[in-house]
């Protein structure tokens, strides 16, 4: 069963957004698992202090590393479980890299908080650092649910229709195209003609050349990789051309 165990110092945060809908559901289920471990219980002094100021001056305090090593030693998970740290410093995940962890056993997440984390115990157990984006979250767990709920919707028998997971946004290397529903006319504006004409081959080729165009004016990075795998050269170029 896929797992996740979090090492926090708000385990009353979990499952939070978890809980609801999708991956609540599933949760619920039995499709997936959450282990919420509180960092604060591998303290050793009677203050319980998790943290210290930084060596070599400057704000905030940081996470010691004796402390969450100790957290994560007493986590005892299979040696073949990935150990992640939230880090602003990571690697941004993809959805390729989301696919990848869904496949799994599933990850050990470690959730930072403060100005961060004592170096040497993310290097002596061997964490990897994933972000979520350019930009600072005042803590790590936000973060781990973020990569939780994209993984979950991943998970056999969590999502209603198999090709849910496997057309949208990223998965093709496309964002995807716009979606309609009824009513037919909203405010003056119809559902484009070809979506209602029950032509499969059209609607295909229309949310194809959407997408196409979407990501190319959005998201050239992602236009650049789309367009230099093999396959998508001439599909991309009659979109730029036309
Ligand atoms: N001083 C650090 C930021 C610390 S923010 C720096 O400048 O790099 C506190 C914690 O929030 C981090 O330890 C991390 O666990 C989490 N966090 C902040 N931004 C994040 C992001 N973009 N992705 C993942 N985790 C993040």
């Amino acid at each position: 069963m896929w797992r996740a165990t979090i090492l926090t110092l708000f385990p009353g945060m979990f499952p939070g957004p978890l809980g609801a809908s999708l991956a609540g559901r599933a949760l619920a289920a039995g499709l997936w698992e959450m282990e919420v471990r509180d960092i604060r219980a591998s303290a050793t002094d009677r203050h319980r202090s998790v943290d210290d100021t930084p060596a070599g001056g400057g704000p905030g305090m940081v996470l010691r590393a004796d402390i969450l090593a100790a957290a994560i030693d007493a986590a005892a998970i299979a040696p073949d479980r990935p150990k992640l740290v939230m880090s602003p410093r990571g690697r941004p995940l993809t959805q390729a890299r989301i696919a990848e962890l869904a496949a799994g056993p599933g990850p050990l997440m470690v959730c930072g908080r403060f100005e961060g984390i004592d170096q040497r115990v993310i290097d002596a157990r061997g964490l990897e650092e994933v972000s979520i984006g350019d930009y600072v979250l005042s803590g790590g767990e936000i973060a781990a649910m973020v990569l939780i709920d994209a993984c979950v919707r991943l998970l056999p028998g969590v999502m209603g229709k198999l090709e849910s997971g496997t057309e949208e946004s990223f998965s093709t290397g496309l964002l995807e195209y716009p979606q309609y529903t009824r009513p037919q006319l909203f405010e003056g504006q119809p559902i484009p003609e070809v979506l209602l004409s029950g032509d499969h081959g059209r609607v295909a080729a229309w949310r194809r050349a959407e997408a196409e165009a979407l990501t190319r004016n959005r998201r050239p990075d992602l236009w650049e990789t789309y367009r230099g795998r093999s396959g998508n050269q001439k599909a991309a170029k009659s979109t730029t051309d036309g």
